[in-house]
């Protein structure tokens, strides 16, 4: 495959801009950082929590077929010998034996001998599992080793049984899970994109065997809708159907979404047909009856298992970078951070246009306000265009401002950070309007 050309620009400034804001910074920061390890500022844990519970939101509440679940991330081990991934979870790891660096060997062109960064000798391909390790109490030997999950899914299907019993579901029915999972990869970077500690928004239907495409596709069709619900640029997205190679050892039928980001074409969820893989090896290697058989289905099956599974980080990543826009104002580039109102970190900023005149008064009963149900932000300083400014880059999608006017009829002027209109709203309607756009 060959290298996609990165505009690394684009990234660049987007790093830069979500440490300046408060979205994103490198963890551990003041010792150097932590490779491939970030954090989530002010606005990020906003924008992060957000979409979680948009997500969460739509994959479980608005729904009567999917329950939640919260498994923890320190598993059996013997879990994670039966669902394959001591065995089969591994990269193709390559050095180059002149300038060290590491490589996927899937990720360089098929048969280059070459390093395709120095033009170096590489070694030959091995495999490296991509699980953490670590140790469950005092003692650091091989009988206390536990692995911390590369995977949110299997804290499902071992919990498909009491999922099923306590919520009393019938086939065809979910378990959604979001999470963390780790994985040791080798070449983690653009950012959030590849990192090794994750969150993963996933979920796993449970269907009768006969019904596996049916399903399949539905999913396909319902993740397909969501990212368009989310607000992204529908252009940018595209599916890929996994080649035979391509297919983890689990899968019957994948296809990823992808996303075009600035440095390519890359996966940004999957949809797995996962069969009865899972549950018939932890079936096998428990002992435990995980078939399944209710008054319409007669018979006993193990049920096949179509997964979604979303990365909440690359979906943030993605919300980022789909939202950058650069506007020129007066011979001023300015940043628009476009995100959708729904998992926007401020709903709205309210400003009193002066510091005088009972403004500042009003504009702060306003504010109390509208912070029993909305996230917002209070901001008295500076020039009114730099305030709008400053949420603009913020992704703020609404500005309440608060003149001379507002002390005479109570209207205040509610400006579309997207079209720019300004509309002269009552307190009562302002409320209506912002639970419309967040929450409808
Ligand atoms: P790849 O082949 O790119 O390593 P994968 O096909 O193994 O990825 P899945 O196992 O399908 O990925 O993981 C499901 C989702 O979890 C991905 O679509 C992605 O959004 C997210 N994800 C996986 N690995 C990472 C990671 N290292 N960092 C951030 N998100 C990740």
């Amino acid at each position: 495959m060959a290298k996609p050309k990165a505009n690394t620009e684009t990234m660049d400034k987007i790093v830069s801009l979500c440490k300046r804001k408060g979205f994103v910074y490198q963890s551990s920061e003041i010792y150097g950082g932590l490779s491939s390890c970030w954090d989530y500022g002010p606005l990020g844990a906003e924008l992060k929590r957000n979409l979680k519970t948009f997500w969460w939101d739509a994959m479980t509440n608005r729904r009567d077929d999917i329950e939640g679940l919260d498994a923890s991330i320190l598993m059996h081990p013997k879990v994670w010998h039966t669902s394959g991934h001591v065995k089969e979870f591994s990269d193709p790891l390559i050095d180059c034996k002149r300038c060290k660096r590491r490589f996927r060997a899937d990720k360089i062109e098929e048969g280059s001998k070459k390093c395709p960064e120095c033009g170096g000798e590489l070694t030959d391909v091995r495999q490296f599992n991509l699980m953490f390790k670590t140790f469950m109490g005092p003692i650091e030997d091989e009988a206390n080793i536990v692995f911390l999950r590369p995977e949110t899914a299997q804290g499902i299907y071992v919990n498909f049984l009491n999922v099923k019993n306590s919520s009393r579901q019938k086939i065809p029915f979910g378990i959604a899970q979001i999470g963390k999972a780790f994985r040791n990869e080798i070449t983690p970077g653009n950012f959030i994109f590849r990192t090794r500690e994750f969150e993963q928004m996933e979920m796993q239907f449970f269907v009768h065997p006969s019904e596996d495409e049916k399903w399949f596709e539905y999913w396909r069709e319902e993740r397909w809708k969501w990212y368009e619900s989310l607000g992204l640029n529908m252009n940018k997205l595209r599916w890929h159907k996994h080649g035979e190679d391509e297919l983890a050892h689990y899968a019957k039928t994948a296809y990823d979404i992808e996303y075009e980001y600035p440095f390519g074409w890359q996966e940004l969820e999957g949809v797995h047909n996962r069969t009865d893989f899972d549950l018939s090896r932890h079936k096998e290697a428990t002992g435990k009856d995980l078939r399944y058989s209710d008054d319409v289905y007669r018979e006993k099956f193990i049920p096949y298992i179509i997964e979604t599974s979303a990365g909440c980080d690359r979906t943030l990543l993605t919300i980022l970078v789909d939202a950058y826009d650069e506007v020129e104002i007066k011979g001023e580039i300015r940043v628009f951070m476009r995100i959708s109102p729904k998992v926007a970190p401020i709903k709205a900023a309210i400003f009193p246009l002066v510091k005088k005149e009972g403004m500042p008064e009003y504009a702060e009963k306003i504010y109390k306000e509208l912070k029993k149900r909305f996230k917002v932000f209070y901001d008295i300083s500076g020039a009114i265009g730099r305030r709008y400014a400053r949420m603009d880059e913020a992704g703020t999608p609404f500005c309440i401002t608060i003149d001379g006017q507002s002390l005479e009829d109570d209207t205040m002027t509610v400006r579309d950070r997207d079209s720019m209109e300004q509309t002269r709203l009552k307190l009562p309607e302002i409320v209506k309007f912002l639970d419309e756009k967040v929450n409808g």
